[in-house]
């Protein structure tokens, strides 16, 4: 293997000395070759290694790239839940580069790891990679089943060299630190070649439209993606556009398609031309659309910066006299055979600011994530060829045919493809059969497209390190490439493109994990002592609170403690008892009631505020009314539906402080870090109606309370400040819950969560502190770390909340500010005005 860039070469330099490393780079940077270089030379010398990836996606892609090198003495293998058990016994007794997962390591390979002695006895390398995504209570889980594999190789008189593989990430010593529990040099120059990326902001424009209290919609971002995919693709440009959620990917697909299906059947000569296009645009196609605020960045980073590349003219179009326009309204003039099945995203953003199925506007109350299981790429079977949203086209004659087949430049793709369909794929777009895409970041797992022109990211995608990952998929080459962020109606987003100096030129985010927690911790002391008993020799290995943990689990009769060490004795697998993954409890099946067809899983928490009895529920596009929810039967029972409104769950929640261990002053207030718990009960929801957003009335419901121990941040200011904004007739409750909704949007721009992992709870007048006080807490049973993460990063974090606020040019509070998708009070009462005021005096020196 020749030719390794020099962080290649340097990564498996170390590795090969037996120090472990992380490799954190941008994407297609060559990560592999890092890993595969002492990997395999660890096989040629009779000994083995160990590949973890979050998804079994990856794994069967990585064990593809193994068996094209064609060297015999490797014998690699995946090891998951599709492995038939058959050849599991092949795999444990021959295979010498064994591809699994967390899950399959937690639940099956440590639990048996006698039968795995002779693997384990050889074990050289252990590979982590894509191990960015172990973060938050996921990541703590991982790390604690890291800590099971060390002590189990230590068993065998094994100590492998651990080599991590993350996206670009702040600090990736510490983390690799954190997760593996062991010493960690850091790899993090990127020393493959690189084009200038140039970057734009887009901030979609206030509409007509009013939404939740009468306030501004923005058009949507899926709206604008499907515009600039649509006039990018017509200049020949090619381009992914990142859409957050599944449906909005494929609703921006269609809604390009159809703009280019006008185009094509516009044009003079097209004897199926049905309709005038109406509302042309005139401008050229081959630049975007004029735009009120947009915002150019070339990030000074690469090598060279350039102005943003003029997109090619389409010969096609270009020689036109006029250049064929885009229609605005898609819906009016497209004739194509495929309808959307929604209406395009432009013109179903009219009032509500989101439909319960996608994750990212979902009006959930509860903070734990609302994604269906199903959603998961591990978890869902591939998707026959046959469900694909794109197709090959044949190769053009003339130029009459290459225009009817503009639409099918345009696809798009989500999680699930086979391995087939997404090699298809990649060829069509290399080929420039297609030449737009439209995806979730499901293409992250497993699809190699680095030929690509431009990239459109509908949405913060998080992170500054998912927002680089993406970004980085423009520029073949070393050519110069397009990135445009468009900001969706969150105040996070808002902040993001009225503040480029927050992206770029910042370090990304660290990655926040926290294996001590307690929650986590248990239960994977439990598997660990029913792996092997546990000694006192074990303490370090599983952290400062494992002493603790230990005589609680005792305590508690879940473990004995003998002379010996600590054991367990009950008849269960201890490994039940962690759920990795989980949003806890036992998901809730949702089940078409006329057929018994079962559409997917929702966690216990989530089912509360999305699929209870009388919701609207989302699947893949079709609309369902939820008929009954039973929580004990774990069955949530559907059918078929075509409602002209959606709801929302209205809850009622409780905080009381459990614990404060730690306070600072914060300006003339004070900021607190400590124990809380939540307690949370959905009562009632609301219909309103789709297109004006006009309320149709609540409906009781009857829902037991949930409680959650959790970790939050809390702040207070004493009643001799807020007074006086009483006086100036502010109201303290509106401006407070204001002021904690956008602080809960900007959270994540400090810790790797997005808004779904943390909640919080604002009150002018709490119990515990006497105090006006605003909670921002861990939405993960004992806590994640965000809510922490707040704590260490206040000022920073309140400011940019501020900010947030002041750039939002609606008067009296929009989903760009202080609306959240996921209150559960109908985003009643909001003060902006107060909210700044009160922001102000938290942030003023004493
Ligand atoms: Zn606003
Ligand atoms: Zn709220």
């Amino acid at each position: 293997m020749t030719g390794l860039w020099p962080h290649q070469y340097e990564a498996a330099d170390l590795a090969f000395r037996g120090r472990n490393v992380i490799i954190s780079t941008g994407t297609a940077s060559g990560k592999s070759l890092a890993y595969l270089t002492p990997a395999v030379a660890a096989c040629l010398d009779g000994g083995t290694v160990l590949y973890l990836t979050p998804t079994k996606a990856l794994a069967a892609d990585q064990l593809r790239s193994l068996r094209e090198l064609r060297i015999t003495q490797l014998r690699a293998a995946t090891f998951d839940g599709d492995t038939p058990f058959e050849e599991r016994t092949w795999v444990r007794q021959h295979a010498n580069y064994v591809l699994t997962n967390p899950d399959m390591l937690h639940r099956s390979i440590l639990p048996r790891h006698s039968q795995w002695s002779s693997f384990f006895r050889r074990l050289r390398l252990v590979v982590v990679d894509e191990c960015h995504g172990y973060r938050g209570v996921f990541g703590s889980h991982v790390a604690q089943i890291l800590r099971r594999l060390r002590r189990a190789c230590a068993r065998y008189h094994s100590h492998p060299t651990f080599i991590l593989a993350s996206a670009t990430a702040s600090e990736p010593g510490v983390f690799g630190r954190r997760l593996t529990g062991l010493e960690m040099d850091e790899v993090t120059v990127d020393a493959s070649p690189k084009g200038a990326t140039t970057f734009a902001l887009w901030e979609p424009p206030l509409t007509e439209l009013r939404g939740e209290g009468g306030a501004p919609v923005r058009r949507t971002a899926t709206a604008e993606a499907a515009d600039l995919l649509a006039d990018l693709v017509l200049a020949d440009v090619r381009t992914l556009a990142f859409v957050r959620s599944r449906r909005g990917a494929e609703t921006v697909a269609l809604t390009a398609r159809a703009k280019l299906a006008d185009v094509a059947f516009s044009l003079p000569y097209t004897p199926t031309h049905t309709g005038p296009a109406t509302d042309a645009k005139t401008g050229s196609t081959a630049n975007p659309p004029a735009h009120p605020t947009t915002t150019t960045h070339t990030e000074a980073t690469h090598a060279q910066t350039t102005p943003t590349p003029a997109p090619p003219t389409d010969p096609r179009t270009g020689s036109t006299p006029d250049t064929p326009a885009l229609a605005t309204h898609a819906e009016a003039t497209y004739t194509g055979a495929a309808l959307p099945p929604e209406p395009p995203a432009d013109v179903s953003a009219t009032a509500d600011p989101g439909t319960p199925s996608d994750p990212e506007t979902t009006a959930d109350a509860h903070p734990g994530r609302p994604r269906e299981r199903g959603d998961q790429p591990s978890t869902q079977p591939g998707q026959p060829p046959s469900s694909l949203t794109w197709a090959i086209p044949e190769q053009a004659e003339t130029d009459f045919n290459d225009l009817a087949d503009l639409p099918n430049k345009i696809a798009a793709y989500r999680a699930g493809y086979l391995a087939e369909d997404r090699r298809l794929l990649e060829k069509a777009l290399r080929e420039g059969t297609i030449m737009g895409l439209a995806t979730t970041n499901a293409l992250e797992l497993g699809v190699d497209v680095s030929g690509l022109d431009a990239v459109l990211i509908a949405g913060w995608p998080g992170t500054r390190a998912s927002f680089w990952q993406q970004a980085g998929r423009a520029g073949r080459d070393g050519q110069d490439a397009l990135a445009v962020l468009i900001a969706r109606d969150d105040p996070l987003d808002t902040y993001l493109v009225h503040h480029p100096e927050a992206l770029f030129g910042r370090p990304v985010e660290a990655i926040v994990l926290d294996p001590d927690n307690p929650y986590v911790l248990g239960p994977h002391l439990c598997a660990a002592a029913a792996e092997i008993p546990l000694t006192e020799d074990d303490l370090p290995i599983f952290g400062p609170t494992t002493a603790k943990v230990l005589e609680d689990l005792v305590a508690e009769g879940m473990l004995r403690k003998r002379p010996a060490g600590w054991f367990w004795t009950k008849r269960e697998r201890a490994t039940d008892l962690a759920d990795i993954r989980g949003g806890g409890g036992n998901p809730i099946q949702v089940v078409e009631s006329s057929t018994g067809r079962l559409l997917g899983s929702v966690d216990e928490p989530s089912a509360h505020t999305t699929v209870h009895t009388g919701a609207i529920y989302l699947h893949q596009g079709e609309t369902f009314l939820v008929e009954l929810l039973d929580l004990e039967a774990g069955v949530a029972l559907v059918s078929s539906a075509n409602p002209d409104y959606t709801t929302f769950a209205r809850d009622i929640t409780d905080i009381s402080i459990l614990s404060t261990e730690r306070s600072q002053p914060l300006g003339t207030g004070t900021l607190h870090f400590g124990e809380v718990e939540v307690t949370r009960q959905v009562v009632s929801y609301l219909k309103r109606r789709l297109q004006s957003g006009e309320s149709l009335g609540d409906e009781p419901l009857e829902l037991p309370p949930r409680t959650l121990r959790t970790r939050a941040v809390w702040w207070t200011l004493p009643a001799s400040a807020v007074a006086p904004l009483a006086e100036a007739g502010i109201d303290l409750g509106g401006a407070a819950h204001a002021a904690e909704h956008a602080s809960i949007g900007l959270l994540p721009l400090f810790a790797t969560c997005d808004r779904w992992d943390i909640g919080g709870v604002s009150t002018e007048l709490h119990a515990d502190t006497g105090l006006l006080t605003v909670f921002v807490y861990d939405g993960h049973e004992g806590g994640a770390g965000f809510a922490e993460r707040g704590y260490a990063r206040a000022t920073d974090w309140l400011t940019a909340t501020r900010e947030a606020i002041l750039s939002c040019e609606c008067e009296r509070g929009c989903p760009s500010c202080i609306q959240s998708p996921k209150c559960g009070n109908g985003n009643e009462p909001l003060d902006k005005r107060g909210a700044i005021r009160l922001l102000n005096i938290l942030l003023s020196p004493q």
